[in-house]
Order: structure tokens, then sequence, then C-alpha cells
């Protein structure tokens, strides 16, 4: 029987079919001596995947790219992107695609080997990745699913038995990510400067016809087409703001058309609620702070506009009317959901003319007190782990205070202000200093922090005593926490 039978891959590869221009085909350059770190077992399943009778040796060898299965097409996809504001022409530099598998009700999905060789767009970098940023991603990726916020999902580790030297020399590792599609906003910026004028058309087809059939047949589909990713991409960025999630890296290339998280590098959870948050070590100037992210989607948005203009109207002074008054639309939509995201946070059933300074007046007394963002909303759910003695603050008994007056409103009782509270806030989150001891562990050979990490992250919404150990910030140090793109 072949592989394929066996775990059930069902390839029907169509990006690959796209011009020359947008890709180069190549193969994964083969590793070393592949050994499998983690499988995702129930991802498999949910793609109608069956690995299980599969030797551990050829488990590696799939993983990382040495053996490869019937019916993939492997390319590398070509684009551009505004990182830190700067334009650039990228592509997958450590990346390959090895094809489309489709999922038992015909979803689609792209498979990709992340760290899996140079490719055409390497520029200087080597092409391959260290294992604690790959499971990083494995880690952080997974958390968001459970979540409940959208995004590409990682179905394997392998170790590839090569060293990957950065400032010291690092275990290589390749990931695969599973993703609806690979399709960027820098992807589209990219067809945009292209030679052949065309490019642009023949990607905005094929993505409506991947992403959104739907409307296919409309009269302004490039108009309905960036409303649409509009629409994603505030839903996307006020479910991380919901959790305290930093994205770090959100340029042009890191926006997905699907409205997926996509590209978990320096990434991190805020635990001190602090506005202003920035982990990564190369965004000195906080481009991309935890307040900043609504604002930097809006910014992407707009050049994903740009994109579209030739296709709006033949008239490029009305296109970019029309698509300027859509963009600015943005801010006045995020805002107002934004205020009921908060409202759900706290329970608020309806609307009253105190919620924005009830929500506002919270979230500048959890700044100057330096509350945990994920804790205060449990304290507020009486899902407290332990006394603490910054809730007997009276400024915070006075506004919890008013905030109960609030919660009778609106026919409300406390079983549905809690019922609210409780599928909008999460008990746990990926700490960084749990995904950190998880990941020297693993560099250790110590896999069991991580799975048990996984583990505890599967059901954030849900209280267990397992979750305990998993739900303190790191204790006070004066070291402030950094993470690095893992490049
Ligand atoms: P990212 O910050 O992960 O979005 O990556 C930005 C660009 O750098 C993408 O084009 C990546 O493919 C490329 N890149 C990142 N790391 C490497 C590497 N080690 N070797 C080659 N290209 C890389
Ligand atoms: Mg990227």
């Amino acid at each position: 029987m072949s592989y394929n039978n066996k775990i059930g891959w069902q390839f029907d590869n169509t990006y690959s079919k796209l011009p020359d221009s947008m890709l180069t085909k190549l193969a994964p350059t083969p590793v070393k001596a592949p050994e499998l770190v983690i499988l995702n077992h129930s991802l498999s399943k949910k793609l109608g995947l069956n690995f299980s009778s599969i030797s551990d040796k050829n488990l590696a060898s799939i993983f990382s790219g040495n053996l490869l299965p019937e019916g993939s097409d492997t390319i590398a996809q070509a684009y551009a992107g505004h990182q830190f504001g700067y334009f650039t022409i990228l592509g997958d530099g450590r990346a390959i695609i090895i094809g489309e598998h489709l999922s038992k009700n015909n979803k689609r999905f792209d498979i990709q080997f992340k760290g899996s060789g140079k490719t055409p767009y390497s520029r200087n970098g080597d092409g391959r990745a260290a294992l604690g940023p790959m499971l990083r991603e494995y880690i952080i990726s997974e958390a968001m699913h459970h979540l409940g916020i959208p995004t590409t999902r990682s179905l394997a580790v392998v170790k590839t038995g090569e060293d990957v030297i950065r400032e010291t020399p690092l275990i290589g590792a390749i990931l695969t990510r599973v993703a609806e599609s690979h399709i960027r906003v820098g992807t589209f910026q990219y067809a945009v400067i292209a030679k052949d004028q065309k490019d642009l058309k023949t990607l905005f087809d094929y993505t409506i016809n991947r992403h959104y059939p739907n409307i296919k047949d409309s009269k302004t589909p490039a108009i309905d087409l960036l409303k649409i990713v509009i629409d994603k991409q505030i839903k996307l960025v006020l479910d991380w703001m919901r959790v305290g999630f930093i994205h770090g890296v959100m340029n042009t290339d890191n926006m997905a058309i699907s409205g997926e998280t996509i590209d978990y590098g320096p990434c991190a959870f805020m635990d001190l609620y602090d506005p202003e948050t920035v982990f990564s070590s190369i965004d000195q100037n906080g481009r991309y702070a935890f307040f900043n992210q609504p604002g930097i989607t809006k910014w992407n948005l707009a050049r994903f506009a740009e994109c579209l203009v030739p296709l709006i109207n033949e008239d490029k002074n009305i296109s970019i009317q029309i698509a300027t008054e859509i963009v600015n639309n943005f801010s006045e939509i995020y805002e107002k959901k934004w205020f009921e995201m908060m409202s759900k946070k706290l329970g608020l059933l309806g609307e009253e003319s105190e919620d924005k300074k009830l929500i506002m007046n919270l979230l500048t007394w959890m700044h100057k007190n330096k509350a945990d963002y994920t804790n205060t909303f449990c304290f507020l759910m009486n899902q407290t782990l332990e006394k603490n003695k910054i809730y007997d603050n009276q400024n915070f008994l006075n506004w919890k205070k008013q905030w109960q007056e609030r919660l009778k409103k609106n026919n409300n009782s406390p079983e549905k202000s809690l019922k609210l509270m409780r599928s909008n806030n999460p008990l746990v989150i990926p700490r960084n200093h749990k995904v950190e001891e998880a990941l020297e562990a693993a560099n250790n050979d110590d896999l069991n922090p991580l799975q048990n990490l996984l583990k505890i992250l599967e059901k954030p919404y849900e209280n267990s005593e397992q979750i305990n150990k998993y739900r303190s910030p790191a204790p006070p140090s004066d070291k402030i926490y950094k993470t690095f793109c893992g490049t």
C-alpha cells in the first residue's frame, strides 16, 4: 500500500499552476538525520490524515521533506512586503509549500515546511530554522486555535540532525505549517509591480476562487474583496486585543488574506497590562506595540487597498476615492466593535452611556497598578488562583462597585454575565515563562514540559486543578522579557 493511501493525503495543487513569476518550483533540501519531535494527532484527524501505521523513521523523513508524498508539487512563493514600513521584495526564503491537501469536507489547506533550505528568495539567509522558534510557533499557534482565534496551525516538528548557526550553533528543525493559504497582502504587492500587468488580475481571480467564491459573480468584486478582508482583519485584531496577544511583526507580508494569524516569530502574550508593551527585540520604536496593533492593521489594509485600485474602477481617481472611503471606515467600525468586545469581557448586557467610562477606568487602573490583564478578568469572574493584595486597592473596589451596579441593568442576571465573561476571558494563556521553560527543556531532549503545556492550552476557558501552575505571570524580575525573530 502506498504511503498516500495509508496516510490519506489528497493533493490538489492549484497555486503551483499560477504564472512562473509568482513562484519557483523547487524541492526542500534534504537533511542529514531527521528525527520526529512532535506530531499533532488531533490536527491530523481533522485533516483526514492518519499517521498511526507509519514508523517514526518514516515520519521523520516525511516531515523533513526527505520523503515527499505522491502528488506534491513543491514551490516557494514570491511576495513583497512592507517591513517596519519599508517596502522590500521578499518571498519564501526558508519555506516550501509541498501542496494543497483537501480534507474530507473538501476544505483546502496549504501544507508548508518552514526551515526547509535555501530558495531563490533566501537573500542572505541559510534557509534553515532552529528548534526553539519552530516549537514556539507550534505552541502559540495551537494555543491561538484553542482560544478560538483564526490561525495557521502546526502539524509537526522534526529535528534535522544539522546545526544552524546563529549567534551560537542551535539545533536545526523544520515545522510543518497548515494554512488556508499563504496569500498575503504582500503577495498582492508583489503582483502589482510584476513585469506582466496580468499577474495582478490572475492573483485576484485565484484568491476569490479559492477563498471567497461567493463574490465571484459580483459586479464589484474588488470592492467586495476589500470589504471582506477588512472585516476579517478587524475580527482578528479584536481577538488579539481580547486575549492580550502581541504579534510583534505585523509586516504586510505577515498579513494573510484568509484572515488567519500567520507567522509566529517574536509574538508573545502580555501579562501586566501596559498598552505600550513590546516584546520583540527588533521593534525598537514600538511600531507593533499592543495598542498600535489596530492602527497597523488599518495601515496594512490601506496597502492592500492600493493594490486593488486598478481592479476597482477603470478611472483611477474614482478607484482611489472608493478605496479610501472604505479604508477610512475602519476606525469607526473597529472602535464600536472594540467596545462590544470589552463589554463582553465585563459581562455587560446591552449598551449604557456609562459603559465606555467604566471600561476605560478599569484599563487605566490596571495600567497604573500593573495588574495582570488575564488574571484581572479572572478575578472579576471569581476565578482567582490565590489572594492578591492588588485587588484590595480602594480605587479598584470603587470601580468594582460601579461595575456591579451596571451589571444589574438590561434584564441581566449574574448567571448570564458570568457565562458571557467565561466565554470571552481565558483562564490560561501561554505565559512567557512557561513557554520558555518548555522550550529550554525541549532543547535538552526533555519533551515533557512541552507536552504538558500543550495539553493545558487545549482548554483555555475551562477550570481544572491542572491549570493552576500555568496561570501566574512570571515572578517579578529586573529582566524585561524579550523575544527574537528566530530567523
Ligand atoms: P519573517 O520575518 O519570518 O516574515 O521573514 C521575512 C523574510 O525573511 C521572509 O522572506 C523569510 O522567508 C525570510 N527569512 C527569514 N529567515 C530566513 C532564513 N533563515 N533564511 C532565509 N530566509 C529567511
Ligand atoms: Mg513572514
